[in-house]
């Protein structure tokens, strides 16, 4: 395959595979409030039990499953302003967990949660947890624990279609780089690139509307965040790199609820048929082939 040969031409192939699926997303992927897609790859457990959960407790006494996750981000965690339907891989993650739990997807309540506030969210009880792009990092795992890791990406770079002066994460001395308050891609700017200086909003797509305005040079996040966006504007937008730091993908839970982790992390083990499709279903729609990791049972 020659097309294949450069780093540049499989990343341009993938980039083109995701906007190929993106455009290929209809309305099935289902979301909180309208029932179990017809084709969804998994089925909401009748007799579910998990004891010694003190969140699973609460999901059945509030009668449903409330669920953080990202509104914004195409591809992954994406509400549709018109219908209100939810769609993309970490919601079908999210929707699988609660099957598996008993909750069917008219008793899931979503809750858009941006980078920042997901740690006092789930410390506070505002969601039973979070799926949404969030990377299990030591720090994080201080105030909250993960199931998972369910995806690994890494950190990449999004600019202008016609920019031509940045083409990696080398060329980042003296530019604005956005990202989102609270993001492990913005530690990294602050901290491992001091000529680069960094511009935060709370959510990643405020960042490209500042990048259309010109206001920052690029927006840094997770690479499968960002060939979302470019995805849907291919006319203005493109990704440059290659993925520059390791973002493993997990479940934030309420920490020390182990019962709760151990059975995500249980039914992501189990489940790899299951996660095949659910990836199959959202950003593997372009045949891109991903194998799901390990779950780390720390
Ligand atoms: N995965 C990174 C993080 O958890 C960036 C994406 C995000 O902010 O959700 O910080």
């Amino acid at each position: 395959m020659a097309l294949f040969r450069t780093k540049k031409a499989v990343f341009s192939a993938a980039a083109a595979a995701l906007a190929l699926a993106l455009s290929a997303c209809g309305g099935d992927s289902g979301s909180g409030g309208s029932g179990p897609s017809a084709s969804a790859p998994y089925t909401v457990a009748s007799n579910a039990s998990l004891s010694g959960s003190p969140t699973f407790d609460k999901m059945k006494s509030n009668g449903k499953v409330r669920i953080g996750v990202k509104q914004d981000q195409p591809g992954l965690g994406f509400m549709d302003a018109a219908t209100g339907q939810y769609s993309g891989f970490d919601i079908e993650i999210a929707k699988w967990i609660a099957a598996s739990l008993g909750y069917g997807a008219d008793k899931i309540e979503f809750k858009p949660i941006p980078s920042a506030n997901r740690e006092s969210a789930i410390q506070n009880g505002d969601i039973d947890y979070y799926v949404g792009t969030y990377s299990i990092t030591d720090s994080r795992k201080k105030q909250v624990d993960f199931a998972g890791p369910y995806f690994i990406t890494g950190q990449g770079l999004l600019v202008k279609k016609d920019n031509t002066t940045i083409n990696s994460e080398k060329d980042l001395a003296g530019k604005t780089v956005c990202s989102a308050t609270g993001s492990t891609p913005l530690q990294n700017i602050q901290k491992n690139f001091p000529q680069t200086k960094a511009q935060s909003f709370d959510t990643y797509s405020q960042c490209v509307d500042a990048l259309k305005n010109g206001q920052v040079d690029a927006v840094t996040t997770d690479q499968a965040i960002l060939l979302g966006y470019s995805s849907q504007d291919p006319d203005n937008l493109k990704v440059v790199g290659q993925p520059f730091t390791t973002e493993k993908y997990g479940v934030g839970v309420t920490k020390g609820d182990t019962a709760l982790r151990k059975f995500i992390n249980d039914m992501f083990t189990n489940g790899k048929d299951t996660w095949q499709k659910v990836y199959n279903s959202t950003l593997g729609k372009s045949g891109t082939k991903v194998d799901q990791p390990a779950v780390d049972n720390y």
